[in-house]
């Protein structure tokens, strides 16, 4: 391609209205476009990625014998009235009426159009097991439409769907798409974290994310670097570190007056003890069952999911007036001689067991306790594992260190099992002539989310560098000086690039080197060949990758054999 031909220039500053990286870099390098918040046009580079990353998601599901299809965008509201999903869903649904009061949705997802089309196809066992996948746009009304490519209003995806006779054939198949997808991500040199996901009680625990490390992202995942252990926030599990009190003896209880405030660093000061020997006491109101307490060590906090998973309830942090209504005094609550009056009960987090001589409320304004300790002062209801992990914590399968960090999910599977096969009645006659319900899975990759997540990872202050698999060009020719041994020389080369299948951009313009070698850099391509008087002298190309500092002239005999190695290593 003939950068002067090339439709979408890179610009000299960015928009103003960037708010990432990967929006920055490829709107001024011209690969995208903002039509609208969330709302991009891929431009002539952009797309030559986009393609890249879906010939490799393409391969890689056609090897787990992935059958590509296209469903459509627009589908009609019933097929979701009988999941339930249009309510469950409907804060993220763009909803449209069609001529007539027909109502329909642009789709978000496409079990609701999967399933019923399996239905028309599906009636043996002989018909299993069964892959079909698609690359398509996908719309949800993301209030937050941010973050560039990483978070958009429409956005491109490929979602495929599998059907098995049975859970343990299931189980098989959704291990190899997990290779599979490990396979995409190594591709697009993307190092993932794969995460062994629990939304809560209410969702299924049968599945995988697949996060790439980016200070931008918006998942928070526990990971240990020694085993590879990676978790999120929410349900990581950890071992606490505690404090080294075996010479502590426990002191006599002492109720004080203080004028503190209800911060437990504000505790931990009017005491002047260290946060973990405050007893923090949190009161959530649970689901059909009122308030209950959870009791944590000062310094840790609760991780409600966890909570909710040992309740099996749905729950929410109790309000000021809730718990005034209840006799407690806020700021000040604990299981410490409650009042008799006062119904509540307390779940102690495992944190608070090898403390001695805790600070906490006395359930009276300005009032505390002192040297509070377990089973002496106050018991519990039960003990469980209700903390929030955080860097720090120890690993619970090898003791190392655990540590926070911020992740973009570009990748989801799940066992469906037989949730929508029962609502749209997908069943199958197996061998005894019975009929059973189709077993399902399905797996999620964002493809423009990763295009995002690739520049968020491979950037530098010049701009983007992208890896060879997903490079929009694997060569990036710029002639300096408009000298016509250096432009003639520069456009055989390019031809004869052309010729021998090696992927390349030329460019050609009327420009400073300056301006020419920055674009360059902040388009990102591999590989980047100088022509100019000085190495033609020498019979020779500049040769610079972008991912190195490192600059050496090739002489042109040698160049189409290095040029071959380069591309293929
Ligand atoms: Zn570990």
């Amino acid at each position: 391609m003939l950068y002067s031909d090339l439709f979408g220039k890179t610009r000299h500053n960015p928009p103003c209205d960037a708010d990432s990286i990967n929006a920055k870099l490829l709107t001024q390098a011209g690969f995208i476009e903002k039509l609208a918040a969330g709302i991009y046009n891929l431009l002539p580079l952009g797309y030559r990625v986009f393609n890249k990353i879906n010939k490799i998601i393409e391969e890689e599901m056609n090897a787990v014998g992935g059958q590509r299809l296209l469903m459509p965008a627009l589908h009609p509201i019933d097929i979701w009235k009988v999941t339930g999903r249009d309510r469950t869903m409907d804060d993220i649904l763009y909803r449209t009426h069609a001529s007539g009061d027909k109502e329909f949705v642009f789709g978000p997802s496409h079990e609701e159009t999967v399933t019923p089309l399996a239905c028309k196809y599906i009636q043996s066992y002989k018909d299993l097991p069964l892959s079909v996948y698609q690359i398509q746009t996908k719309f949800r009304d993301e209030p937050r439409a941010k973050s560039g490519l990483l978070r958009g209003r429409e956005f491109g995806m490929k979602d495929m769907y599998s059907f098995h006779v049975s859970e343990e054939d299931l189980d098989e198949y959704y291990e190899e798409v997990k290779q599979a997808y490990l396979n995409v991500y190594e591709r697009c040199d993307l190092k993932t974290h794969v995460i062994e996901a629990s939304g809560g009680p209410f969702s299924d625990k049968f599945s995988h994310e697949f996060s790439v490390e980016t200070p931008i992202g918006e998942d928070t995942v526990i990971v240990c670097e020694k085993c590879g252990t990676a978790q999120n926030l929410e349900i990581a599990e950890g071992k606490v570190v505690d404090p080294d009190e075996k010479e502590e003896k426990e002191l006599p209880l002492e109720e004080v007056d203080v004028e503190r405030g209800f911060s437990v660093e504000d505790n931990a000061k009017a005491h002047n003890v260290p946060e973990y020997k405050i007893l923090k006491s949190v009161v959530y109101n649970v689901e059909d069952e009122g308030l209950v307490g959870v009791v944590i060590r000062g310094d840790l906090n609760v991780s409600v999911v966890k909570l909710e998973n040992y309740l099996k309830k749905r729950l929410r942090s109790a309000s000021p007036e809730e718990l005034e209504k209840m006799g407690l005094v806020q700021g000040y609550i604990s299981p410490v001689n409650i009042p008799k009056n006062i119904k509540i009960s307390f779940i102690g987090d495992h944190s608070i067991k090898n403390v001695k001589n805790f600070v906490t409320g006395a359930n009276a304004h300005a009032k505390d306790y002192k040297n509070v300790n377990l089973a002496r002062d106050f018991v519990v209801k039960d003990f469980t594992d209700l903390v929030e992990v955080k860097s720090g914590f120890e690993c619970a399968k090898c003791d190392k260190p655990l540590k926070e960090i911020q992740a973009v999910e570009v990748g989801n599977i799940f066992k469906l099992g037989t949730k929508y096969s029962e609502a749209f009645e997908l069943n199958y006659t197996d061998k005894d002539g019975k009929a059973k319900l189709v077993v399902m899975g399905c797996y999620g990759i964002g493809n423009t989310r990763l295009m995002g997540t690739i520049v968020e990872v491979y950037h530098d202050e010049k701009g983007m560098i992208w890896p060879l698999g997903v490079a929009p060009y694997h060569v990036h020719i710029v002639s300096l000086g408009n000298d016509k041994s250096v432009t003639d020389k520069s456009m055989k080369l390019y031809e004869d690039l052309k010729d021998s299948g090696v992927e390349a951009l030329y460019d050609d313009r009327d420009e400073s080197p300056g301006v020419k070698l920055n674009d360059a850099d902040l388009i990102g391509i591999p590989l980047r060949l100088i022509v100019s008087k000085r190495t033609l002298e020498n019979d020779s190309v500049e040769w610079k990758e972008r991912s190195s500092d490192k600059v050496s002239d090739v002489k042109f005999a040698d160049l189409a054999g290095k040029v071959k190695k380069f591309i293929n290593k």
